[in-house]
């Protein structure tokens, strides 16, 4: 059985070991999950301005990155935004065909902390490039991510 068959992003229990190295030949299945933020995070994204920051509230803000695409679900409860993703499950910052993050260095802080922070601490839903193909779980709308809320 492949890697790609028996990883799921969705089951900590298939993931494997964060080890340095790893991401080099994954297909950053971990960028298939949603990704959670704050307005730190968007600030530094460009999405939001320091004016938009101080003067608007968090809802709003959220309203305003819902309707452009950007942000698909705030928690009220947590002031958390939840990044959009693609059909497929990406990120909207991942490439589709590098399988790289294009902000990495502007990248939100739930990108930085994983694997170290997240559903299981130090282990990554890793799965190789070349089996991308035959993957058999990709993101799916609603469940949890590698945010510390749960919403
Ligand atoms: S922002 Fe970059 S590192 Fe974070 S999930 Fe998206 S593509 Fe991956």
């Amino acid at each position: 059985m492949s890697t790609a068959n028996r990883v799921d992003v969705d089951r900590t229990d298939t993931w494997t070991r964060y080890r340095k190295g790893l991401c080099a030949g994954c297909a950053a299945r971990c960028c298939t999950m949603p990704v959670e933020v704050r307005v730190p995070d968007l600030l530094r994204l460009g999405l939001v301005e320091p004016f938009e920051a101080e003067h608007e509230t968090p809802a709003a803000i959220a309203r305003r990155l819902q309707r452009a695409g950007i942000v698909g679900h705030f928690s009220h409860k947590h002031a958390v935004f939840t990044l959009a993703q693609r059909a497929g499950g990406d990120c909207l910052y991942l490439d589709a065909t590098s399988r790289l993050c294009t902000v990495y260095e502007r990248r939100p802080e739930t990108c930085r902390q994983h694997p170290a922070v997240g559903p299981r601490p130090g282990y990554c839903p890793y799965g190789p490039a070349s089996d991308q193909a035959t993957s058999v779980t990709l993101s799916r709308p609603g469940r949890a991510g590698r945010g510390a809320s749960r919403s």
